[in-house]
């Protein structure tokens, strides 16, 4: 299954604000912020990433995190793509309970 572009905008700034990630929310295109990444361990004063709420994407030029939010809880957690749905609440392309992942 693939997430909606509506899914996926509102995944990711679910992620920005659990990992507490500044960001503009009324800017669309893309736009630079600090990556929450474990490579930034001790932060990223200088942003790294630059991410686009209107596709849902993020990416990291400092360090390999990229993608869409499934990607991200992958890459964070080290799940499966279906593992990933399954901690984010979807199933079957339907969010079927809250999340409560990250
Ligand atoms: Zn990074």
């Amino acid at each position: 299954m693939r997430l909606t572009d509506e899914q996926r905008s509102r995944f990711l700034i679910r992620i920005l604000e659990e990992k507490g990630v500044g960001y503009r929310p009324g800017q669309l295109g893309w736009q630079k912020v600090s990556c929450y990444g474990m490579g930034h361990a001790r932060g990223d004063l200088n942003p790294s990433a630059s991410i686009n709420i209107g596709k849902g994407s993020y990416k990291c030029f400092g360090c390999d995190l990229a993608g869409d939010a499934v990607d991200l809880v992958m890459q964070e957690t080290g799940l499966d793509f279906q593992g990933a749905l399954v901690r984010m609440g979807i199933e079957k392309g339907q969010v079927v309970e809250e999340p409560t992942w990250l």
